[in-house]
């Protein structure tokens, strides 16, 4: 029987020897020669004042919420349709989620809806660049230079993604990578926090290294270290470093042949897009993104479990994506949503995950593509009967 997993860990091929490196020069804590040499490309590659690996994009918005200075009280405004790290991170400082409805088209933070949600108490701005494709960055920057609030990228599954040329990430004056399993270039857990301005770059190294001038003393500009302020351990071990230099070496790759994929997936939907059947992602032109994700959305009378179970029976690993936080049990309590959500309501319940990943072949595309529309006509064939 035929099973096409909806997400398969890539390898480049050179992990294993780059740990075996770090093992034979026994470096196993964190900042060594690898850790190094990821910071050294990410701020290559994204023009960033300074990359910090860390254990987790969880932990890179952690560290954010620390570095706005987050307290009790304090408003974040967010998407409502994001994962659970996003409002998490400063909900741990005593935060308020405040949740703005997405766009239709991209899924992504509804830039026209911001302003209205902003009070004395609004801190942040976090958006979330859904599926790797960006914002609308100049929109949200230009309502935050006229608050006075920070913008906090959650830019995890960005990596290689850029917006008006600049890479997402790069652009707020903080933004979070993930290289968790389920991204793109991966390192089991990883992530990073990317620091855009020069102002807050000692403070964040002091930050992930428990609160201590660490990196200074490292670089021998004190002649002992100390506990400067409130921190934690955010970063990651070199064999984790070493892992992600396998991957990010690659990176380029990875994303052509992920791309690859996204656009062979796109080409055979657009007649059934033409047929009101799914709706496609839409890329706005002013970004380039990294085919993080092939999603469709189902027409609104076509029952979307039935579809996920039927393509499950024919061994097709389509899945859904987020729950809305504001509709979730601890998202109730601790956030809030401003006014009614109804994009995020009607489309998050609409959406379709594809298999994608970097080996998956045109067969297997055209098994998922058959699948699923059999399986949508299916479900509205139920719905028709009940
Ligand atoms: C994956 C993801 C995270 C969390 O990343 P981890 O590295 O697993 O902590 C946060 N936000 C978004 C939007 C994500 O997709």
């Amino acid at each position: 029987m035929i099973h096409i997993p909806f997400n398969k860990p890539y390898m480049t091929g050179q992990e294993l020897g780059y740990i075996s490196d770090a093992h034979a020069n026994l470096q196993f804590a964190g900042d060594g020669a690898y850790t190094k040499r990821c910071s050294a490309w990410l701020e290559e590659r994204t023009g960033t004042k300074r990359a910090l690996l860390t254990h987790s994009c969880t932990a890179a918005l952690e560290m954010s919420a620390l570095l706005a200075g987050i307290g009790p009280g304090d408003e974040i405004i967010m998407p409502s349709y994001t994962f659970v790290s996003t409002a998490n991170a400063f909900v741990l400082r005593g935060g308020v989620p405040v949740f703005v409805d997405i766009r239709a088209d991209t899924l992504n933070l509804d830039e026209s809806l911001i302003e209205a949600a902003v009070t004395p108490r609004t801190r942040a701005i976090v958006p979330v660049h859904y599926a790797g494709v960006g914002c609308e960055m100049d929109s949200i920057l230009a309502i935050a230079q006229r608050h006075n609030l920070l913008v906090i990228e959650d830019a995890a599954q960005g990596v290689t993604s850029a917006y008006r040329g600049k890479a997402l990430g790069s652009i707020g004056d903080f933004g979070t990578y993930s290289f968790h399993e389920t991204k793109n270039v991966i390192s089991g857990e990883g992530g990073a926090l990317l620091v855009n301005t020069p102002e807050n770059v000692l403070r964040a190294e002091i930050i992930r290294e428990k609160g201590t001038d660490r990196s200074r003393f490292f670089r021998g500009e004190v002649d002992k270290y100390t506990w400067q302020e409130v921190g934690s351990s955010f970063l990651p071990g070199e064999l984790t470093a070493a892992f992600l230099w396998a991957q990010l070496e690659q990176a380029d790759r990875i994303r052509d042949e992920r791309l690859s994929s996204w656009g062979y997936y796109h080409d055979r939907l657009a007649s059934a897009e033409e047929a009101g059947i799914v709706r496609r992602p839409i890329v706005p032109d002013t970004c380039t993104h990294n085919a993080h994700m092939y999603y469709v959305l189902l027409a609104a009378d076509v029952d979307r479990d039935t579809v996920l179970q039927c393509m499950k029976q024919h061994g097709i690993g389509a899945v859904f994506h987020y729950v809305p936080l504001h509709t979730a049990p601890a998202g109730r309590v601790v956030g809030r949503a401003h006014g009614a959500l109804p994009v995020t309501e009607a489309l998050s319940a609409r959406l379709v995950r594809l298999p994608l990943w970097v080996g998956l072949t045109r067969n297997e595309q055209d098994e998922v593509i058959h699948v699923l529309l059999r399986s949508i006509d299916l479900a509205k064939g139920k719905a028709e009967t009940r």
